[in-house]
């Protein structure tokens, strides 16, 4: 790819939206250059803003087959078990050829929602016993919808704690960390490293012992991988836990991990205040999905701990029942504004809720995923999107308020474009 400069009426620059600012883009599809530079665009983008493309920093691909099929309640109830129970039906029903399916449909509706970078949370690894297949067809499908993908290879061998793996959870297994480590190399020879790049992760401690999860996590920060781990999404996880090990999920994590600068919890939902302090505290980052949470009925996290490290937390689709970062950004402010009863929730020290919001969408979710994307500045991804100013959901902007018409008003339909890898197709 040729190196090009682009400019755009209005340019995020990372706290506001700035006009003649280009961009440069090199051949190997990063971003060279960004500023005032007085340079003659190539590509010149006419009624549009450019923005970082946002990175869904969780999703499980292939649960975007079980949208609109988990919605009814014959026997006038359900929780997240009950849900558990369709998505392994899902899990166990699925052929390659369907697993690739659904993977490329998820992936082409992300970059239509302005997302650009997703970490898929990986376990759904074979169709026949300990192949992997399912690993090739997640690449082949993140090539093809051209999004930026990091792989978190999921460590799972335990079916709950202490408890063999379940008849249907066997197409997820990972035999021993052995295994695991030959697999992510195997991975390693496989990924394109312009888009592709590989993380880890331990399902949830329900799916390793205490030392496989130290074992591990100890391996991805000598290898400097990031590391990701369901935890405190249900009570019955923490009460499972309490009772193997006399202690929380987290506050394994934290007696267990030593450093945990890599690690990104995913949801914290019923996390006790001064452990997800400690947590945040240690460097520790914390992925929200609001949406998934509030369809699978979880619970409202309380994010009072985190107040005080708003770079640690950013944003996932998780089981992708809806696919709109904006939706994402929306819920994650909206419950915790009806739970505190107060709007400024989130603020940014400039009182800004809609760039803190937007800040967790682009580069919080870079930080987790180890990759340097979700921001317009030297050395970053070339990684876009861009939003029609004619919008008519965006009416009404002006270069101060436009973050906020998009973040709290934008339809998904003002998402004109993404770009990966400097690459607009
Ligand atoms: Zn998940």
């Amino acid at each position: 790819m040729a190196s090009y400069v682009l400019e755009a009426d209005l340019t995020w620059t990372g706290a506001a939206f700035e006009s003649e600012i280009q961009v440069e883009v090199d051949e190997a599809g990063k971003i060279a250059r960004a500023g005032r530079l007085g340079l003659t665009a190539d590509r010149r983008l006419a009624g549009l803003a450019l923005l970082p493309g946002m990175v869904n920093a969780h999703s499980h691909a292939f649960q975007r087959g079980l949208r609109g099929r988990t919605e009814r309640f014959p026997q006038r109830s359900g929780n997240f078990w009950g849900w558990r129970d369709q998505m392994y039906a899902l899990a166990r029903a699925v052929d390659a050829e369907r697993f690739r399916e659904l993977s490329l449909a998820a992936f082409l509706e992300m970059r239509a929602a302005g997302i650009t970078t997703v970490g898929e949370f990986h376990y759904l690894h074979h169709v026949q016993r300990q192949d992997f297949a399912l690993d090739e067809q997640l690449l082949g499908a993140a090539t093809q919808a051209g999004v930026r993908l990091v792989l978190l290879e999921v460590y799972y061998r335990l079916g709950g704690i202490n408890k063999p793996l379940r008849e249907e959870q066997q197409r997820f297994e990972t035999k021993s960390t052995h295994a695991f480590w030959k697999q992510l190399d195997r991975l390693a020879e496989r990924i394109d490293p312009a888009r592709q790049s590989l993380g880890v992760a331990v399902h949830s401690v329900r799916a390793a012992g205490r030392e496989e999860i130290g074992a591990i996590h100890a391996e991805s920060l000598r290898r400097g991988l990031v590391f990701h781990m369901h935890v405190e999404e249900q009570r019955q996880e923490i009460a499972d836990c309490r009772g193997a090990y006399g202690r929380t999920p987290l506050a394994l994590l934290l007696s267990q991990l030593g450093s945990c600068e890599n690690v990104t919890a995913v949801h914290c939902t019923h996390s006790e205040p001064d452990e997800l302090a400690s947590f945040a505290q240690g460097g520790g980052r914390v992925c929200l999905c609001p949406v998934t949470e509030a369809n699978l009925g979880d619970g409202i996290p309380g994010l009072s701990p985190l107040a005080a490290h708003p770079a640690s937390l950013c944003l996932g689709t998780d089981s992708n029942s809806r696919i709109s970062f904006a939706e994402e950004m929306r819920w994650l402010s909206y419950v915790q504004r009806l739970k505190q009863e107060q709007r400024a929730v989130l603020a940014n020290e400039r009182g800004e809720v809609a760039s803190a919001l937007f800040a967790m969408a682009t580069t919080g979710g870079a930080r987790a995923l180890g990759v340097d994307a979700g921001r317009i500045a030297a050395g970053a991804w070339a990684d876009f999107m861009t939003l029609d100013l004619g919008h008519p959901s965006l009416a009404g902007w002006t270069a101060e308020t436009l973050i906020d018409a998009f973040v709290f008003g934008g339809a998904d339909g003002a998402i004109q474009a993404t770009c990966v890898g400097g690459r607009w197709e």
